[in-house]
């Protein structure tokens, strides 16, 4: 299998790294690289997957005080080593089918609400297994990529992969850190692959629009409020081609979800 940690991050990355090095080591929690500063913004915008410590450790601006943090560990019953997964809908593969480690809670924020959804792609090298097992390892190597930044877990929620099975990911009892200073009451869902270069597949397409119509009835999350990664910051993310497949959902199958 290809490294998925091979991806290019972000133009701060690529700046702060020199280019080569970024590309050779840097994964973002998606990992599209803009094409030219112009296009995106001016160079110093932060960008997703920038240092952990603005991310998804707790911060004055985003986060509970770590104090009001340890209280809703408590009140949850949320000890070390044991992982929250609420509301695991039905068909999803569990987290345990691959993550080798839990959350580390410490780092983690609460996710009490959710009010919009966020689409991404993986973003790294293309990938179009529709093995489980190449699917369970690969989510695996993006866990690990994340918490090497310094994230409490893998920073999505769900995941997608080509033969459209749904994974869970970082349990929904937790913030997410999948767009950079919007996690909040954010839910995240990542579809494996790079669509910039490659195309989805009809059967992730597929299950990606049943199953983001599932949230948006679940958390009564209304279709304007369900973007991609690049509607909200500026990055490639989720890539030309499933960008486009999301236009067309919206006006399609998401704006009846609630009806
Ligand atoms: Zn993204």
């Amino acid at each position: 299998m290809e490294d998925p940690m091979k991806g290019h991050c972000t133009r701060r990355d690529a700046i702060r790294l020199g280019t080569l090095f970024a590309a050779a080591s840097a994964l973002g929690a998606c990992s599209s690289t803009p094409k030219t500063d112009g296009e995106l913004g001016g160079v110093g915008d932060p960008l997703p997957g920038d240092p952990p410590s603005s991310n998804d450790a707790p911060t004055n601006e985003h986060s509970l005080a770590r104090d009001a943090l340890d209280r809703w560990h408590n009140r949850h019953r949320v000890s070390p080593g044991r992982t929250p997964q609420p509301r695991q809908p039905a068909g999803v593969v569990p987290r345990s089918a691959w993550a080798k480690e839990g959350p580390v809670l410490s780092l983690a924020d609460p996710l009490t609400r959710i009010t919009r959804i966020t689409i991404h792609h993986e973003g790294s090298s293309p990938y179009a297994s529709t093995s489980m097992r190449d699917a369970l390892a690969r989510l695996e190597s993006v866990r690990r990529a994340h918490r090497r930044r310094g994230w409490a877990d893998i920073g999505y929620h769900y995941a997608i992969d080509p033969a459209g099975r749904i994974y869970a990911c970082r349990p929904t009892s937790l913030q997410g850190a999948h767009v950079k200073f919007h996690n909040e009451q954010n839910l995240g869902v990542v579809v494996l692959g790079n669509f910039e270069q490659q195309r989805p597949t009809p059967e992730a397409l597929q299950s990606l629009a049943r199953f983001i119509a599932d949230q948006m009835r679940l958390y009564r999350v209304p279709v304007d409020r369900v973007y991609t990664h690049r509607e909200l910051r500026p990055t490639l993310c989720p890539g030309r081609n499933l960008q486009q497949q999301v236009i067309a959902m919206r006006s399609g199958s998401l704006r009846r979800a609630l009806a």
